[in-house]
């Protein structure tokens, strides 16, 4: 009985305790609802960005992107050429590739990843340094 007397008495004296690390728990719960919604908010807002660029592309991009978006890993299908090399698997590209690529009037795919090959233009390149 004097068991049990103890630990009513314990658990009455650390009721303040109990309390604030359930406020506390509260708390965090809402905080991580609402960085949920901010991420839910921004990957709706992404998404309807990329829906407006992909109305955008010709028919025939379109295509190529899709089945490389699906086939590759992480779901990404283009890459940049970076010094001359594919910044997705790093496999240096032919120089008559790389001058395909810069031409930009045709869809040039990596030989190695075969994701579709960009290259920033001149002015970016000279913002970016
Ligand atoms: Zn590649």
């Amino acid at each position: 009985m004097e068991e049990v007397e103890g630990v009513e008495k314990e658990l009455t004296e650390r009721d303040d305790e109990v309390n604030t690390l359930d406020a506390k728990r509260d708390e965090a719960l809402k905080e991580f609802d609402a960085s949920i919604a901010a991420h839910n908010k921004e990957f709706k807002t992404e998404t309807g960005h990329r829906e407006t660029a992909f109305a955008t592309l010709p028919e025939r991009l379109a295509a190529i992107y899709n089945r490389l978006a699906q086939r590759s890993r992480d779901g990404i299908a283009v890459a940049e050429v970076v010094n001359g090399s594919c910044s997705a698997c790093y496999v240096l590209l032919r120089p008559q590739v790389q001058v395909n690529v810069k031409k930009g009037d045709e869809i040039i795919t990596c030989e190695n990843c075969t994701r579709i090959m960009y290259i920033r233009g001149r002015e970016s390149e000279a913002a970016a340094s």
